[in-house]
């Protein structure tokens, strides 16, 4: 499976012009997009996860047209924005569930299989009856990457999620990246070279909305 952008190119109404004709093939596995603040990595990961709509070009999942089916790519994508939200008052499990339900997962065993799952998976389990208005920034994280695999995407959009994590934090939330990036297409966005480096097997820079370069991280960066 392969993500394939073409030509696109999205301008706001203020006139800046956040993505300038970028192309880019992403392929099974980690793949980073490194960039400085404002160099067009939200508008593109908001793009590619429908939230926005770019003034030209074309994104295409598989044989999906992204632009085209929407709803189907929806189906398919799992995203943790930058600042994403927790309801504190509710825990972990409680949470999942719901967001299960909203996914379509209506028997209430296999829900319930999912969540634990999942809530292992992201190493939430001990503390799944805890309100999340008591979870770390790291918690939180991988709470986000649990809601965003409900569902079993094929893609998974991470819009920089290390900010603000301590070391331990930011090893546990790489290694779970990892895991998921064996299999799906996992897009880590990042103003952080290491995180880049360190993780992905593939690998954009883009500045000013411009991709300046693409290639194999050390490679890449080496070229710099
Ligand atoms: P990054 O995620 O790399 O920091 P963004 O995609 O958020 O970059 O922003 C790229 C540029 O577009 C910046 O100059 C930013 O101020 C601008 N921008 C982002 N979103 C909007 C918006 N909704 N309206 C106007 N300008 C925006
Ligand atoms: P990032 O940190 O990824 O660059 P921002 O903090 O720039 O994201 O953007 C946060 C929100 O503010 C987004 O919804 C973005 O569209 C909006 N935004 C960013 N820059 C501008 C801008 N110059 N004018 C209007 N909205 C903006």
């Amino acid at each position: 499976m392969e993500l394939v952008i073409q030509n696109l190119s999205k301008t706001y109404p203020n006139g800046v012009q956040a993505l300038k004709n970028v192309n880019l093939t992403i392929p099974t596995g980690m793949f980073g997009l490194l960039g400085p603040n404002g160099a067009g990595k939200s508008s593109l990961m908001r793009t590619i996860a429908t939230l926005q709509e770019a003034d030209s070009g074309s994104i295409r999942l598989g044989d999906l047209d992204v632009f085209k089916e929407k709803d189907e790519m929806r189906r398919v994508l799992g995203y943790l924005p930058q600042e994403f939200g927790v309801y504190p008052k509710v825990s972990a499990e409680e949470l999942l569930d719901h967001f299960a339900v909203l996914k379509g997962i209506h028997n209430s065993k296999e829900r319930k299989e999912t969540v634990a799952a999942l809530l292992q998976q992201t190493n939430l389990y001990e503390v799944r009856k805890k309100n999340l208005g008591g979870y770390s920034g790291g918690m939180k994280q991988r709470f986000g990457i649990a809601q965003a695999l409900l569902g079993n995407p094929k893609i998974i959009i991470v819009d920089e999620p290390t900010a603000g994590l301590d070391p331990a934090e930011r090893n546990r939330f790489h290694n779970l990246l990892s895991e998921i990036g064996e299999n799906i297409i996992v897009i880590l966005s990042t103003h952080i070279v290491d995180d880049v480096s360190d993780l992905c097997r593939n690998m954009a820079i883009i500045n000013k909305g411009e991709v300046l370069l693409t290639g194999e991280p050390l490679q890449a960066i080496d070229e710099m």
